[in-house]
């Protein structure tokens, strides 16, 4: 398990090409919009060393629990439990921590079969990633959704041949990957990439049927990332998480990357390419990180509600109550249920021991609808309050800190505590921050129709339709 400094100097001026509004970033773990983050992740790997609940041994080495193909009830607990380490040192607000796509390569590795099929090589090359990321405790993200440019038609028939990314050139030692990916969270501060196809490709496609690792220092490899919400935030007492836990969004363009055989997971396989999420359980561990981050997330926006009805009186108020409960603490226990039950109802698949996918996949789908809802309930709870808010600047000019010190108190707290209260709750709101975080969760996974389908598929129909025709045999 690595430090956090280690982590750092891997990622500080590798060759990494990041174009932010045009220009170069020197040095991505100082600068002003990635600095943030990048603490955030280097204090969680510290932070992880010596926890023994969140780590595993394996040939002699202790390895973050991330990293642990889940063959029991116990492995299970132990992954949602490296997974609430990360989601809480970020409160939950970074969803591409390194345990998310770890969760993908694990069950990779562990499901090597589904990748021999095209060949034993595959399958070794996945299994040789999986233990060179699992001993270097590396962060990897990913990039599986291509640009919408013309949704409609397939990967081979868009505008141009290489909008979404593919193979445009074989060679003797590896294959040359020209195109874009839509959105890379993390992959400004992470160390490799993974750049596959999320969304079913159709036949035509086989150019562009592709699964493959490349360090994000790969010549060739570029990011863009939108502006970071750190470089806007005047402070972090005006913008407390938007000043620390944005991880970044990135598109992800490839200028004729070269990628070396042994980092091909899959190579012109369409039919590989769409079973290999489902098939080896990567979708539901991954997910199921996902709901346990989200989790995290809720029990912290139910504080933030809780301690802003106390302070302006609200909590004793039984509407009031009503409304926490039942817009608040409803949605967090729910959750809470969805994730204990789908590890009490594990499914095993080829000796991998996965939560209940159907579970996580109702989890999934539930989640980006009710948290469209969450962000009401927060609304009617903070009223004018999240507007009529003083910057940190007018504590200290002479000419208006007695008043802002007077008027912006409650009954129970200072102003400063109570405006910093509504300004942790406005950035999860109402500020740029905030908008991301809602569009986050309402896609990290998928559109709401993919989810829904998801859910369809993974359902028992069987249950009900054993309840039908025992109703249709009156006795
Ligand atoms: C903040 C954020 C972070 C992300 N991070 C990552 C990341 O780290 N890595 C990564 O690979 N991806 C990431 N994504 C992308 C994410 O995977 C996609 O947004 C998601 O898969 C949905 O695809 P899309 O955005 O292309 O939506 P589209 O497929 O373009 O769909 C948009 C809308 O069009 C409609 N629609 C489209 N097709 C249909 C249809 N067939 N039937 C009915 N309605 C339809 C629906 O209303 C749908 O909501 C991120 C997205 C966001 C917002």
């Amino acid at each position: 398990m690595r430090r956090g400094a280690d982590y750092i100097a891997g990622i500080r001026r590798d060759g990494r090409t990041i174009l932010l509004d045009g220009e170069p970033i020197d040095d991505v773990t100082t600068h002003p919009g990635f600095a943030g983050p990048t603490r955030v992740v280097a204090s969680l790997y510290d932070d992880a060393i010596g926890d023994a609940e969140i780590a595993y041994e394996d040939e002699g080495r202790s390895h973050s629990a991330m990293w642990l193909p889940p063959r029991s009830a116990e492995d299970l607990e132990r992954r949602r439990m490296v997974h609430r380490h990360w989601a809480e040192g970020c409160f939950g607000l970074m969803g591409r921590t390194p345990d998310h796509v770890a969760s993908i390569i694990t069950a990779f590795a562990a499901r090597r079969d589904v990748f021999d099929r095209a060949g034993t090589r595959y399958g070794d090359n996945v299994v040789s990633f999986y233990r060179q990321a699992r001993d270097n405790d590396w962060f990897v993200s990913y990039a599986v959704t291509p640009p919408q440019v013309d949704r409609s038609k397939p990967a081979h028939l868009q505008p141009e041949p290489f909008l979404y990314p593919g193979v445009a050139e074989e060679r003797d030692d590896g294959i040359v990957i020209r195109g874009a990916q839509m959105i890379a969270t993390s992959a400004a501060i992470s160390d490799y990439l993974f750049l596959s196809y999320i969304a079913p490709l159709q036949p035509g496609d086989e150019d562009y049927a592709i699964s493959v690792v490349m360090p994000l220092s790969a010549e060739g490899l570029r990011l863009y990332p939108r502006r970071p919400y750190a470089t806007i935030a005047t402070s972090t007492f005006d913008y407390p998480l938007s000043a620390r836990f944005d991880e970044s969004d990135n598109l992800v363009v490839l200028r004729d990357v070269f990628v070396p055989w042994e980092h091909v997971f899959v190579h012109r396989d369409i039919g590989l390419v769409n079973r290999q999420f489902h098939e080896t359980g990567a979708h539901v561990l991954a997910n199921y990180q996902a709901l346990i981050r989200f989790l995290v997330k809720l029990e912290f926006v139910s504080g933030l509600a809780i301690e802003l009805a106390d302070a302006h009186g609200l909590s004793a108020i039984p509407p009031v109550q009503a409304q926490l409960g039942g817009d608040i603490a409803a949605f967090c226990s729910a959750l809470e249920a969805i994730v204990l039950a789908a590890q009490a109802r594990p499914q095993t698949r080829n000796g991998l021991v996965l939560p209940a996918p159907s579970f996580v996949s109702a989890g999934v789908s539930l989640q980006r609808r009710w948290v469209v809802d969450l962000m009401r309930a927060l609304r009617e709870l903070g009223g004018g309050g999240f507007i009529a808010m003083p910057s940190a600047d007018s504590y200290e000019a002479a000419e208006t800190a007695e008043d802002v010190e007077r008027y912006y108190r409650s009954a129970t707290l200072s102003s400063r505590d109570r405006v910093q209260l509504l300004k942790l709750m406005w950035d999860l709101v109402g500020t740029e921050f905030a908008g991301r975080q809602l569009q986050y969760e309402m896609f990290y996974s998928a559109a709401q129709h993919i989810a829904d389908l998801q859910v369809f598929k993974s359902f028992d129909w069987e249950k009900g339709r054993v309840h039908v025709r025992r109703s249709m045999r009156p006795t």
